[in-house]
């Protein structure tokens, strides 16, 4: 069961622009930030435009275009990050088990070292 939107989490204020957050990039469809407590030398969140909680919701509730421009737009940083070459890691915290703290759908992107087998 996916919990209803809530307008006031922290990542809606920030595509609302209501609180700062270092963007290096964004398009039509995701805007893209450093985080605020890096995991990796690189450690960027793209999210979605769209108010959507979590990969469920997304994947249930986006339309084609979302869905299509959001994949695109999360490699699009890779690639402008020059991520691509020396590889990097995706990652999506989903729910309670996984360990998700914002109720916006964001993706992690590391980088900028070797990162070993998987993150704890
Ligand atoms: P989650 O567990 O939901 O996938 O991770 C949320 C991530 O958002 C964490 O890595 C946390 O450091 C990051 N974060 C939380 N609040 C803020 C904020 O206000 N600004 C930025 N840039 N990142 C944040």
């Amino acid at each position: 069961a996916t919990l209803p939107y809530d307008e006031q989490n922290i990542f809606a204020k920030i595509l609302r622009g209501d609180i700062p957050a270092t963007r290096v990039y964004e398009d039509e469809w995701a805007i893209a930030i450093r985080d605020i407590a890096p995991q990796a030398p690189t450690h960027i969140l793209v999210i979605p435009r769209g108010a959507y909680v979590s990969w469920d919701d997304f994947s249930t509730r986006g339309s084609e275009a979302e869905i299509a421009g959001f994949v695109r737009a999360v490699g699009a940083v890779a690639r402008a990050e020059g991520l691509v070459e020396p590889g990097y890691r995706l990652l999506a915290n989903i729910g309670a088990h996984g360990g998700q703290e914002v109720p916006h759908l964001h993706v992690h992107l590391f980088g900028g070292a070797p990162l070993g087998p998987m993150l704890a």
